[in-house]
């Protein structure tokens, strides 16, 4: 029966259905509060397009550097278009690379935008009201073949850490906190290598995006940003439908962690030093 029909029963008149509609439409807006969808996107500078030096990623305001972090905001931009086309509703960035990479003249609407020093944590502002986490412009892990830039924490000292045995980047690290509110990676982008590691960690479901292919650490084949940026847009978009199927990354708590660095400070140490802690969850995992 349609509404007319209804009117036409003179059911429409009674404060029955007055009521029926008024608790209708109480059920309907509590159904897409219900739809909210924030999702938090970290940020980090050597997995963006046309970026493939370190020489672009460890200074803030040489020529190489400024431009740097204008091929960054515009991957950004593509990326937040197409979570919010996605159906985000909400969208908090978090300038995450080490001597930060944003430009606030060049921000796209429709996301927040964390940046500056110092702060209290690493992800701040997340929480378990998110439902997606977005890994933009990162990196393979300390020791990857032909990845641009690899790292895992500080290029300088060659940083390699591991958990409960298993060799982790900076990925797995950033999962590891999200994974602690249960919010799932749904979204990482890169080069080829970084791509890889996403798969390996978090599986098939997240979605990866690849904007170059490494060649080297330094050396790398990079494509028009016009086509980077493209994939970009389309790969938040898939993200946002790949939600329901991605999963939070968890590891066993406590953790056995171990790090290892070179350090030069004291000439009378070996220069490779190796540390280990246990970790009780994922909030702590870069405290050592
Ligand atoms: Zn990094």
């Amino acid at each position: 029966m349609n509404i007319s029909n209804l009117k036409k029963s003179g059911f429409a008149l009674t404060p029955l259905f007055l009521a029926a509609s008024i608790l209708l439409s109480v059920a309907l807006n509590l159904a897409a509060a219900g739809k909210e969808r924030r999702i938090y996107v970290v940020t980090d500078l050597e997995g963006i397009s046309g970026v493939y030096q370190f020489a672009q990623t460890r200074e803030t305001d040489t020529p190489l550097a400024r431009q740097a972090r204008e091929y960054f905001m515009g991957d950004l931009a593509a990326v937040v278009r197409g979570l919010r086309d996605g159906g985000a509703t909400d969208v908090l960035v978090l300038d995450g690379h080490g001597n930060q990479a944003m430009i606030p003249h060049l921000a796209e609407p429709g996301a927040r935008y964390i940046t500056g020093q110092p702060r209290p944590g690493f992800l701040i502002g997340l929480d378990s009201s998110f439902v997606g986490l977005v890994l933009l412009g990162y990196h393979a892990m300390m020791g990857t073949s032909n990845a641009v830039l690899h790292h895992t924490q500080s290029s300088k000292s060659e940083n390699r850490y591991w958990y409960n045995g298993l060799e982790s980047g900076e990925l797995a690290q950033c999962a590891a906190i999200a994974g602690h509110f249960g919010v799932p990676p749904i979204l990482v982008t890169g080069d080829d290598a970084t791509c890889r590691e996403a798969e390996r960690f978090f599986g098939a479901s997240c979605v990866t995006v690849s904007v170059k292919r490494g060649i080297a650490r330094e050396a790398a084949e990079l494509y028009p940003f016009q086509e980077t940026r493209k994939a970009l847009y389309r790969g938040a978009r898939k993200a946002m439908r790949a939600i329901p199927h991605c999963k939070p990354y968890r590891l066993e708590w406590p953790v056995k962690a171990k790090m290892q660095f070179l350090s030069f400070e004291n000439p009378s140490q070996p220069a490779l030093q190796i540390r280990e802690a246990v970790i009780p969850d994922g909030l702590h995992i870069l405290d050592f």
